[in-house]
Formats: C-alpha cells, sequence, structure tokens
C-alpha cells in the first residue's frame, strides 16, 4: 500500500536553496519514498506567534509531493533525522533554523496525535505552504479547507517567488 503526501521545507539560516536541494535528495534517496513533483521556492519574512518578524533572517521554502509505502510516524522520524543532518538544532518554537520538514498532509489521513496533526492545523493560513503548493498542483484540495489555490489567492502578497 503507498499513499501520496505532500511534505513542506523551509529554512533561514545557512545556504538555504543548498539545505532544500540536499534535503530533497536525502528524502529521494529513503527506502520506500518516491518524490513525485517539486514545487518553485519562494522566499518569505519568519512567521512567529506575534505574526511576521522583518528583522529576523528570512525564510526560503518550498513543497513537495511524494509516494511512500511508509507509516506517517515513520515518515516524521525519517525527515527528523534528515533535519538533524542539516544542522537543526531545535532550540526554541518559532525560532531560526537550518530546515524544517512538515508533514502537511498524508492521502486522506485525519489525525490529532501528539506527535503528528494531519493534516498540519496551520498548513491553510500558511501563505509559503499553500503558495508553491497550488503552484506545484493547481487542482489541489486540502481537507477541511477546500482549493488550495483559493487560499493561495488571498495568502500570495506575503511570499516573492524567487
Ligand atoms: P514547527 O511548528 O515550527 O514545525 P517543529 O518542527 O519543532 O516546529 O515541530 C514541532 C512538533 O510538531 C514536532 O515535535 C512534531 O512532532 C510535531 N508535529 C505535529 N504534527 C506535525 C506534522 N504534520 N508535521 C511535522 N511535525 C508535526
Ligand atoms: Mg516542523
Amino acid at each position: 500500500m503507498s499513499e501520496r503526501a505532500v511534505l513542506a521545507l523551509g529554512g533561514n539560516l545557512g545556504d538555504r536553496k543548498e539545505t532544500i536541494k540536499s534535503a530533497i535528495k536525502a528524502i529521494k534517496e529513503l527506502e520506500g519514498v518516491t518524490v513525485v513533483s517539486k514545487s518553485p521556492l519562494y522566499e518569505s519574512y519568519a512567521a512567529t506567534e506575534e505574526g511576521p518578524d522583518q528583522s529576523a533572517p528570512r525564510y526560503l521554502n518550498g513543497v513537495i509531493e511524494i509516494e511512500t509505502t511508509l507509516k506517517p510516524g515513520t515518515l516524521l522520524t525519517e525527515v527528523r533525522k534528515i533535519e538533524t543532518a542539516h544542522g537543526r538544532v531545535r532550540l526554541e518554537r518559532w525560532g531560526s533554523r537550518t530546515l524544517d520538514i512538515d508533514i502537511i498532509t498524508y492521502g486522506s489521513m485525519i489525525k490529532d496525535g501528539k506527535r503528528l496533526t494531519l493534516p498540519h492545523p496551520r498548513a491553510y493560513q500558511r501563505a509559503f505552504v499553500v503558495v508553491p503548493w497550488a503552484a506545484m498542483d493547481p487542482s489541489a484540495k486540502l481537507l477541511g479547507h477546500g482549493s488550495v489555490a483559493e487560499l493561495a489567492e488571498s495568502l500570495k502578497t506575503q511570499v516573492w517567488e524567487i
């Protein structure tokens, strides 16, 4: 059994483009994962609990679609290893980082667990997720929120394609 999943990648420290490229390569090399498509990359201000922080280094973000036989919990474990391998240090939530990889959707799974919430609870309001996602897949739907392209349309001024 395999499922389609959407992963969001981003970072605001170091060589951001190189980190994302290298992380996608590492995801490709995972046993039981194929990368189906990749979005363009977009830049945005750092998101914090209080809103955009223009004084923090800017983020570079993109999304990919994968096909995988890994269960979602295993997929999370594997992507967290890739974050660590790319120098991510967990200091604070919302803090600057070399690499963040979030699971946005996993098939049509709905889950609210300790480690994993699916779909990702903040994906629908994040320009840096829905704008690249809509560019990659104009017909995509986000469970509970409808058309990704429509979500992207209302948030698109918050990101810049690079
Ligand atoms: P951020 O919210 O900035 O992505 P982290 O990457 O440090 O912060 O993740 C915080 C926690 O979010 C992780 O411990 C992880 O277990 C949890 N989490 C819950 N749902 C998801 C998801 N869909 N994708 C990735 N991480 C998730
Ligand atoms: Mg994360």
